[in-house]
């Protein structure tokens, strides 16, 4: 056991549909680790929401979500010739590829006719598809495939609206079709939705799955702990632990994504030295690790380990073995290791994840940091 996702299924559940209810067109995306909650639930909660399609990172997710899922799945990395896990899904009915290139769209025309297609116009992020300039280019292309729409992905700032009316209005005066979009406030997309006179779709992921923070926790638990004196050598590295205290072995480690960060450039000498005063163990290799124990964060007293981490709670000691404490994470780049529902209420639909419920008081204030993509 290391590290544990305590989620209240049915207040999920209902944030994902508050979601769902407010965003006409809504595409959730299910990639990656699957939001720190796995691609087959993903796809099984995209089944309750009654969406028409469900958007994967990469072609080799399809098959992961196929059993939980029984729609349309669009692919949004672009396809490559050098894959062949994309190339065989273009002549999938129930798939969508993303194109990116000009050139693959003429290798698609010419060796997967018909083949169900949005085409990806390259926006101020500079990631994949096509430059608006040679949109023109495609329209005569467009006929031999099945035409989708056209697709925009936003960078999460700046002038967002404009960009995407301006290239959403290049694009349809090539041709016409569905415009999916992500990265667009509920607001702005409203108002596109509006304006375009066609289909849109919102591609949705963090703030859907990672939406409503109060609903979940993440807890790691106390595997063992020692006491230290001042000056005692510790750990792999045999650092020197600088006040009384305890060592506390803590489940979750790297194979968890559980990292250590370094100490901030921006720190300043003030923020540093306090660091140390306050339990840090190694003025130069210390940092401050993502588990709370007696109620603040406590420093790492060595980098993570593959399953289990070493903290440094110095004083008296106020944790025991087996207690279950909060680890702030990114769900994005975490793996846990189960995850048990935490709702209040009953819920009769089928809960395969689930085990016994834990008690959900008690409930730490967890703070959230702004998710990764
Ligand atoms: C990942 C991704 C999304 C979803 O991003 P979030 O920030 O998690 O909502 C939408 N569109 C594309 C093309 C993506 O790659």
């Amino acid at each position: 056991m290391s590290l544990t996702l305590h989620l209240d299924t049915a207040a999920w559940r209902d944030h994902l549909s508050s979601v769902a209810s407010r965003t006409p067109g809504l595409v959730p995306v299910a990639k990656g680790n699957g939001y720190g909650f796995g691609l087959p639930r993903l796809a099984r909660e995209a089944t309750r929401l009654g969406v028409a399609t469900l958007a994967v990172g990469v072609a080799d997710e399809v098959a992961t979500v196929r059993d939980d899922w029984s729609g349309d799945i669009v692919v949004l990395t672009p396809w490559a010739s050098h894959d062949p896990v994309a190339t065989e899904l273009l002549d999938d009915p129930g798939v969508i590829s993303t194109v990116g290139r000009l050139d693959d769209l003429r290798t698609i025309v010419r060796e997967h006719p018909g083949a169900r297609v949005v085409v990806e116009v390259r926006t101020s992020m500079q990631r994949f598809g096509l430059e608006p300039a040679e949109l023109p280019r495609v329209a005569d292309l467009l006929r031999e495939l099945t035409f989708e729409g056209w697709t925009i992905h936003l960078p999460m700032v700046g002038p967002t609206l404009d960009e995407a009316r301006r290239l959403a209005t290049s694009a349809l005066a090539v041709a016409t079709g569905p415009v999916w979009l992500s990265h667009l406030s509920p607001r702005d997309y409203d108002t596109l939705n509006g304006e375009l006179g066609v289909e849109t779709r919102l591609r949705l992921g963090t703030k859907l799955w990672l939406g409503a923070p109060q609903t979940r926790r993440v807890t790691a638990t106390v595997l063992d702990l020692h006491p230290v004196s001042r000056g005692d050598k510790v750990g792999y590295w045999q650092h020197r632990v600088l006040t009384d205290g305890w060592v506390v072995v803590v489940s979750g480690g790297t194979a968890n994504g559980v990292a250590m960060t370094a100490p901030s450039a921006g720190a300043t000498l003030r923020q540093r030295a306090q660091a140390v005063i306050l339990g840090g163990v190694d003025a130069t290799g210390r940092a401050l690790s993502p588990y709370t124990l007696a109620g603040r964060k406590r420093f790492f007293v060595e980098p993570p380990h593959m399953q289990s981490s070493l903290v440094f709670l110095p004083g008296a000691g106020a944790v025991a073995i087996g207690d279950e404490v909060p680890v702030e994470t990114r769900l994005t780049t975490v793996m846990v290791d189960r995850i048990i529902d935490s709702s209040d209420r009953p819920d009769s639909s089928d809960r395969p994840d689930s085990s016994d419920r834990p008690d959900s008081s008690n409930r730490p204030d967890q703070q959230t940091p702004e998710e990764n993509r």
